[in-house]
């Protein structure tokens, strides 16, 4: 029997402590050290700011410990005597000290048994003093990180107790840095820090003074940009000062405070001259933000402004700032703002009530509290994009909700995506296509700015110059989808129809109406299909032990959403339907993907990339890389942190990521590959239905069709007559094309074939033409066991049909026929509620329908002691009490 926590072991060694600190970092250190079991017998925190407690005060008077906040400790340098008895009365074995700000004096530190551990967010000895993690930045560290070292007279020099680091990423802020790592990690770490002091193992390492550094807070007056260095520097001085006090440079004339630097990797967008005092050459005011250029000529990008008077606006907004109209707002919205402002209300306590014109910031609001607004507003309303710079560019609480509706309404996001688009004047619209990767939200050159054509197949012209994907990955984002994310997606592809089926004609060669119907209709209901999928795929089932001994467990089979990153490498022929076939599921079953369409047809993947931004999908959730197999697929196969590889393409490159993927970190993988379907024409069959089947069998989607009829074979006493009528509909269509379209003599479009009397053992009975050619067979009258056993005589395993009036003989027949899908009288149906997918080497794992849903989740068995007590335990435990207890029968 496992002990559970109230076991007289988890109670040893625990201390009595006093938590002297603030915030809500200070708030999860008293939280998590309690739950630990040690006792805290006093907190000291600062005084209420505007009648509004710190976090820590919150909560430690909710659980009645005694709270004290002393406006200061020290006189003069000298300790205040009833400050410190009031202190020494708590009895405490040792101070934690999260985040402190005010000086302690040493009586105080020393008191207690164990002395004084405080936290701070440095590698010490490097960057004492307050600014430490602006510090990391200013000066351009590969490494942050913290120590928890013994307290001392407030200069950072105590011997150190424990130290972590991270890697400083290129666009870190002192943000991303503390909710990352310095913040979650460092209150593990505190916790970690008292326990070993409870053991006695905690070790006092004096601090070197090879590499310390002190460095102050820095004033704003100081924090004026030198535009004369290095881009890095530049761009490592901002974030280092973002938010507080903020960097500033003389723009346009204007002192301008510069937030949100990044780095510019790919080309420099266009944009409008500003001057910047001081730099090498004019800024630019792009879509994206303000470019700035540092003395190496390389740029970085600024995303918002601030004015001397508070004022702060996205960068690219400069030279258009002026007031947007105010937006009427509906019941909904206008129920919506009311309970906002109860939030409002919630932080802002110390202010009577919230109006329009109350400020957040001018109401005493911290960045702690942005911090809280953002977290409190994204649980309300699931789903909203909402960033902490939002607040600050909203301050009032009636811009607030302006700006929360238009996000709301998806009407800030297509502004916020840069989309560099190349437009084209075709099927009477003008087309709107993006060119570039699309990588965690963003599309964005390839790292080594490499491009190349995608060549429009009706007239041989380039469609546009495009930019090659270098593989790069951001892909931390493991979200469960809501349904409404994959709907609306669904709605959006709708909406832009026209669009994407002419972008899909000029990239594919696909004829319009079918690309309209097909192609882009079949990828809407693939989307609405599996957006059905996303509420219901946790399920649990029970397997009724057939053991009857008293050791028999009863096993319990989970299935939950997998949340992992998922590779697609898809082909030329359904560009966009095979992205919606095989992300749909994937993403409904909560994964992130990376997907590679065929270097030729990339355009509609990328418009979809666009629309998955305005259906609200989170940065990094979908993500396009154009390119070559031999490099971006490759390396998709090879990837170490691919979980799942979906495939649709030929045979020979489906065995080579097989294997790719085995060796590398044995991902799983599913592989739609190639066909050689066989399509058995009887002589009792509805000759014109058979003729025209078995054309569209052949040449639907121009012969580009994994499961195109591959071989026919038919009965000889029809067999003249059905050729001499496929031949006049051939020529007739031959015919059509021509007066049709002059333009498809220069094309890359290949006249309707027929090739008869072909022989099993010809190259062409047996290669899949993957075109619009039709292979003709005769077999001898009545000899259906011997027409099947050529028709099976075939390495692949994808289609097959069969046509006769005579039932008997249709079920003998395609309950023989070895592929995956049979078509009885009738060829080329599909259904995205039906599993798609063959055999042998055409594949395994299958598209569509609820199996290809099971592929992308976790299935995981639990063997339960089937007695009532044992089984509740480990229900609660695993922390799926519903599916589970339902399942068993059992009620909590
Ligand atoms: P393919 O040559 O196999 O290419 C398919 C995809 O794989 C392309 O994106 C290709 O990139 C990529 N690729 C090439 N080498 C790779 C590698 N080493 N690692 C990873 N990816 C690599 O097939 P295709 O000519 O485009 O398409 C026609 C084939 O697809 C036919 O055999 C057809 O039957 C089959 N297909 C099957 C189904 C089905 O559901 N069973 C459906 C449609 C099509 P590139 O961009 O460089 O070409």
């Amino acid at each position: 029997m496992r002990k559970f926590s109230s076991s007289s072991a988890y109670y040893q060694n625990k201390l009595k402590l006093a938590l002297i600190g603030q915030s809500l970092f200070g708030q999860e250190v008293y939280t998590n050290l309690r739950k630990q079991g040690h006792k805290v017998v006093g907190v000291f925190t600062v005084p209420d700011k505007d009648g509004k407690a710190d976090p820590l005060a919150v909560v430690a008077e909710k659980d009645g410990t005694p709270v004290f906040k002393f406006p200061r400790w020290r006189v003069k340098g000298k300790p205040i005597p009833e400050v410190v008895e009031a202190y020494k009365a708590v009895g405490a074995e040792l101070n934690v000290m999260p985040f402190c700000s005010q000086f302690i004096p040493m009586n105080v530190i020393d008191f207690p048994k164990h002395g004084s551990i405080i936290y701070h967010p440095s590698i010490l000895p490097r960057h004492r003093g307050a600014s430490a993690i602006n510090w990391t930045l200013i000066e351009g560290d590969k490494k942050a990180g913290f120590s928890i070292f013994w307290a001392d007279d407030g200069l950072d020099t105590g011997p150190i107790l424990l130290q972590k680091e991270c890697p400083v990423e290129p666009n870190d802020t002192v943000d991303t840095l503390y909710n990352r790592f310095l913040f979650p990690e460092g209150i593990k770490a505190m916790v970690e820090a008292v326990q070993l002091i409870a053991d006695g193992k905690a070790p006092k390492i004096p601090q070197s003074e090879d590499g310390a550094s002190y460095e102050g807070i820095q004033k704003k007056s100081n924090a004026k940009v030198n535009m004369a260095q290095p881009t890095e520097v530049i761009h490592n001085w901002i974030r280092g000062h973002d938010k507080v006090p903020g960097a500033w440079a003389i723009i346009d004339g204007k002192v301008l405070t510069l937030y949100s630097s990044s780095m510019l990797s790919g080309s420099v967008p266009t944009g409008q001259p500003i001057e910047v005092e001081g730099a090498s050459q004019p800024g630019l005011i792009a879509k994206s933000g303000l470019i700035l250029f540092g003395s190496d000529g390389k740029a970085l990008q600024v995303k918002n402004l601030q004015f001397e008077d508070g004022k702060m606006i996205p960068a690219s907004k400069y030279f258009s700032s002026e007031e947007t109209a105010s937006l009427d707002l509906t019941d909904d919205e206008k129920k919506m703002a009311e309970e906002i402002r109860v939030i409002w209300k919630g932080i802002l306590s110390n202010v009577p009530a919230i109006d329009d014109t109350t400020d957040f910031f001018k109401s005493g609001a911290a960045s702690m509290d942005v911090v809280r607004l953002v977290e409190e507003l994204k649980q309300k309303c699931g789903g909203v994009q909402l960033q902490n710079e939002d607040v600050y560019m909203a301050t009032t609480f009636q811009s607030f909700i302006q700006m929360f509706v238009r996000r709301l309404r998806g009407e800030d996001q297509e502004e916020e995506l840069v989309i560099d688009y190349v437009t084209k004047d075709i099927n009477n619209m003008t087309v709107k296509m993006p060119h570039q990767c699309f990588i965690n939200g963003k599309f964005e050159d390839a790292e080594d700015g490499k491009t190349y054509n995608t060549v429009n197949p009706t007239d041989g012209s380039v469609c546009l110059n495009f930019l090659l994907a270098v593989f790069i990955i951001y892909l931390q984002q493991k979200l469960n989808f809501l349904t409404s994310f994959v709907c609306s997606l669904a709605d959006l592809m709708e909406e832009h129809q026209e669009e994407l089926a002419t972008i899909e004609t000029i990239d594919s060669g696909a004829v319009y109406t079918l690309a309209l119907k097909t192609h882009v209709g079949m990828s809407i209901q693939t989307f609405r299909y599996f957006a059905g999928w996303c509420d219901k795929i946790q399920v649990a089932q029970r397997y009724p032990s057939i053991r009857p001994d008293p050791i028999a467990t009863s096993p319990l089979q989970r299935k939950s959403l997998w949340g992992d990153v998922c590779a697609i490498v898809i082909p030329w022929n359904y560009p966009l339907m095979m992205l919606a076939w095989k992300s749909a599921a994937c993403l409904a079953a909560g994964n992130t993907l990376v997907l590679k369409p065929a270097q030729v047809t990339p355009l509609t993947a990328l418009k979809f990339a666009e629309l998955t931004v305005k259906a609200g999908i989170p940065k990094g959730v979908i993500n396009i890389v154009p390119g070559s197999g031999g490099l971006v697929g490759q390396r998709m196969s090879d990837h170490p942190d691919i979980r799942k590889l979906g495939f649709t393409g030929s045979t020979p490159i489906g065995k080579q990521i097989m294997k790719s993927c085995a060796v590398s970190n044995l991902k799983k993988v599913s592989l739609e590959l190639g066909g050689k379907s066989p399509l058995i024409i009887f002589s009792d069959c509805d000759m014109d239905k058979a003729v025209r089947m078995g054309m569209s069998s052949v040449y639907f989607n121009k012969g580009e069709n994994c499961i195109a009829a591959g071989r026919l074979f038919v009965e000889e006493s029809i067999h003249d007559e059905y050729i001499r009528r496929v031949v006049c509909v051939s020529i007739y269509f031959k015919y059509l094309n021509l007066i049709i379209s002059v333009s498809y003599q220069s094309s890359f479009f290949m006249e309707p074939t027929v090739f008869t009397d072909v022989e099993d053992h010809m190259f062409i009975a047996k290669e899949e033409s993957f075109g619009p050619v039709m292979v003709v067979s005769k077999f001898k009258d009545g000899d259906v066991d011997g027409v099947l056993s050529r028709a099976n005589n075939t390495e692949f395993g994808l289609a097959s049909g069969v046509f006769t009036r005579d039932i008997n003989k249709a079920m003998y027949v395609s309950e023989r026929l070895e592929a995956g899908t049979v078509f009885v009288n009738t060829y080329n149906k599909t259904d995205v509620a039906a599993p798609f997918g063959g055999f042998k080497q055409s594949g395994f794992g299958k598209d569509l329908g609820k199996t290809e849903q099971n592929t992308h989740c976790i299935i995981t068995l639990y063997h339960f002691k089937t007695s009532f007590m044992t089984m509740r335990i480990m229900c609660m435990c695993i922390q799926v009490r519903k599916p589970f207890m339902s399942t068993c029968g059992l009620k909590l």
